[in-house]
């Protein structure tokens, strides 16, 4: 066995997570590919070049306020009455603000020449052609000032962005009407296990529903992938060779559920080695190992556990980062944990890091508390719908009601 600890699944030795997934994210590789699109396409989608402000925003100051614009110079106290000279509505560009008058002026509207501070209706009485204001402001007050948002020609989002509602606003907001986005990441997936059947079908004696393609897929287009899906394959070595290389032909990565370990059925290690390579990570957390990794005819290659939490934790803490970097993002590859106190014991802890399927609520004081679902089995699948994320049990480490450990919340998973 190598030092790295990946050329064999017998082996002894259990690679930590992060050391799994530096050697995973040195491999990933942004697709090649840039397409220019509308912004209103762009959602999910990685930004490939920068955004640039195409002007200075605002472009001029404006009034914060529906009010009235005035120069402070004019101010004599508590209840100044000054005449109106001008009315301002958004959209409009007022005159200069003749000296010793008041223009009434509306949010967004430019502030005219010569004022310097716009007063709040709230603190005015309107008096005929006149107005009174009962407290004079200072000088600045209510008054948005030209490029405090951005400056003309200002990188407003980072190429490796994913493209979000903000950024889609922000992008219009400096006049950038299309985006140099990647293109999307193709994923073919199939399922390998000779018991599983298509919910909708009947089950016959020792057949299970195939969940994972469906979860899988979700994951999948979760992250914005096109998946191609190419359903289950039987569990002969023929077949698995003839799926995965069908897949490599068609996608920028292939991904499958199942039959990695290395039992007598299990067909995607010898069809993998056969094809291209292949590393088989024992990891040190739970649920997890093994995770198979490796390329086919130079694309990529995850293989997921069968078991249905499992190959969902996997999912979430292997294939996530890989596919963002895949997809072109540089930032938040890795998921930001929360830190909450259990409100449970953990007498025995394991050598490996326990992902523990949990939920992050209030309690009755209206403090955040972590409590693990009642089974850590990794077929129990209503686990992952009861939980909202995953409890960071340290490895080696007892732990009692109250201590505080890391959550990660599935926003920051999925
Ligand atoms: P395997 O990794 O193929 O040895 O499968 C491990 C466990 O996961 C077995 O109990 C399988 O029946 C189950 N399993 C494998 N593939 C799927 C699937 N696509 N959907 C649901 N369960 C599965
Ligand atoms: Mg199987």
């Amino acid at each position: 066995m190598s030092d790295c600890g990946c050329s064999s699944i017998s082996g002894p030795k259990l690679k930590p997570l992060e050391e799994a997934l530096e050697l995973l994210l040195n491999l990933a590789k942004a697709v090649e590919g840039v397409e220019t699109l509308p912004l209103s396409e762009c959602l999910g989608r990685v930004l490939a070049e920068p955004v640039n402000s195409q002007v200075t925003v605002p472009p001029w100051d404006n009034s914060a306020m529906d009010g009235y614009a005035i120069n402070t110079a004019d101010m004599k106290g508590d209840g100044t009455r000054l005449p109106v000279s001008q009315r301002i509505p958004a959209g409009a560009s007022g005159d200069p603000l003749e000296p010793g008058t008041a223009a009434r002026i509306f949010t967004g509207a430019p502030v005219p020449p010569n004022a310097d501070a716009v007063v709040i209706q709230e603190v005015c009485e309107a008096d005929g052609d006149d107005v009174i204001i009962k407290q004079p402001p200072e000088a600045g007050a209510n008054i948005r000032r030209a490029g405090e948002d951005t400056e003309k020609d200002q990188q407003v989002i980072a190429p490796g962005t994913r493209i979000e509602p903000q950024h889609i606003g922000l992008a219009a907001a400096v006049g950038v009407g299309e985006l140099a986005v990647y293109r999307r990441l193709k994923v073919a997936l199939f399922s390998s296990g000779d018991e599983l059947v298509d919910p909708g079908q009947p089950l016959g004696p020792g057949q299970i529903y195939n969940s994972n393609e469906y979860t899988l897929k979700g994951l999948l287009d979760a992250l914005g992938c096109e998946v191609v899906s190419l359903g289950m394959v039987e569990d002969t070595f023929d077949a698995t060779c003839e799926a995965l290389s069908r897949a490599a032909g068609q996608a920028d990565l292939v991904m499958t559920s199942g039959g990695v370990s290395v039992g007598e059925e299990d067909y995607l290690k010898p069809a993998v080695e056969k094809l291209g390579t292949l590393d088989m990570w024992k990891i040190a957390i739970r649920p997890g190992k093994p995770l198979a990794f490796g390329h086919i005819e130079g694309v990529p290659f995850v293989g997921t556990p069968g078991n249905p939490v499992t190959l969902f934790v996997t999912f979430c803490l292997f294939a996530r980062p890989f596919i963002l970097k895949m997809q072109g993002m540089t930032e938040g590859l890795t998921p930001t944990p929360l830190r909450a106190a259990i409100d449970f014991d953990w007498p025995k802890p394991d050598k490996r890091r326990e992902f523990a399927r949990a939920r992050l609520q209030l309690d009755d004081q209206g403090v955040p508390r972590i409590s693990s679902y009642r089974s850590r089995s990794s077929g129990v699948l209503s686990s992952l719908a009861w939980s909202n994320g995953l409890a960071v049990l340290p490895e080696n480490q007892v732990l009692n009601k109250g201590d505080q450990v890391e959550f990660l919340p599935f926003s920051e998973l999925l």
